[in-house]
């Protein structure tokens, strides 16, 4: 009987015992957080209302990557200022690089001159359904790390994943009628969500690590809002909002503010869908006649 007692002692502390997990963005952190359910929960490298292409880490993010078991981040084509602290902070712990991940297509960049192909769009949790292959891709690397849980995180994933095709059938519906209505981007990041739902992109204000856009780009951004291609200009924290009343002043054309981040939405289980519901309210509200 003692026996027995120690051993479900045992089970429960381990089941309790879930690695430390790191995550870098707030819709990973989301994505995790279902997949780890009530096993624990992963600890946020970037402050949510970060710029997560030019960050600085503080000494504080040195101590969470020294710290970490499992670490799950977009990879080095959103962040490339993480690879080398995970390279000398986290040598031992588990790595999952999403972009890198199988189970979903990339979309490449179509920048310029750029013959060899290869330059992937790194914002690729803004369709839905890349998200979809990604909790089925988190619960394996959290599964092979923690086996005693790994079920759990199987289940967990396999509920966020139906939730989550839900998510995309409204979010499909509500945009059906907006097709063929353009858009202006604030930074090359929203390709994913756009293809997901069928929004006619005309361009976007600067590339996609968010550099500052030169003279000759907005001057034809310009003329699309001028001849009625465009219809609504979307901006981001990432861009000045300058540049949206340079390019809407004396048209009819509406500015959504978007967020790809969930800046404003609470952490953890539940920011993820939040955070794709609003973007489309964002963009079918600044669509609609
Ligand atoms: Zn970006």
């Amino acid at each position: 009987m003692r026996l027995i007692a120690a051993f479900a002692a045992l089970i429960a502390t381990s089941a309790e015992t879930a690695p430390n997990v790191v995550t870098d963005i707030a819709p990973i952190h989301g994505l995790v957080s279902e997949v780890m359910g009530g096993l624990g929960s992963p600890t946020l490298l970037l402050p949510a209302n970060a710029d997560a292409h030019h960050y600085t880490m503080r000494p504080s993010d040195a101590q969470v990557l020294a710290d970490a078991d499992v670490v799950i981040w977009v990879g080095a084509g959103l962040t490339p200022w993480l690879e080398a602290p995970l390279d000398a902070l986290s040598p031992d712990a588990t790595r999952l690089a999403l972009l890198l991940s199988d189970g979903w297509t990339p979309r490449e960049l179509h920048d310029g001159d750029d013959h060899d192909h290869g330059v992937i769009d790194p914002h690729a949790w803004l369709d839905p359904a890349v998200a979809y292959a990604w909790l089925g891709t988190i619960a394996q690397v959290l599964g092979a790390a923690d086996p005693e849980n790994a079920e759990t995180y199987a289940d967990n994933a396999e509920r966020a994943a139906v939730s989550n095709v839900e998510l995309r059938l409204d979010i499909a519906a509500k945009m059906e009628s907006l097709t063929g209505r353009g858009v202006i981007w604030p930074h090359d990041a929203y390709g994913y969500f756009a293809d997901a739902f069928g929004v006619t992109s005309m361009g976007a204000i600067s590339d996609s690590d968010a550099a500052a856009p030169g003279p000759a780009h907005i001057a034809e951004l310009r003329k699309m809002t001028q001849s009625g291609d465009v219809v609504c200009v979307a901006l981001d924290p990432e861009v000045n909002p300058s540049w949206g009343d340079l390019l809407t002043e004396g048209t009819d054309v509406k500015i959504a503010r978007v967020d790809p981040i969930g800046a404003d939405i609470p952490l953890g289980v539940g920011l993820y869908p939040a955070l794709i519901s609003q973007l489309a309210d964002q963009i079918s509200g600044c669509l609609a006649e």
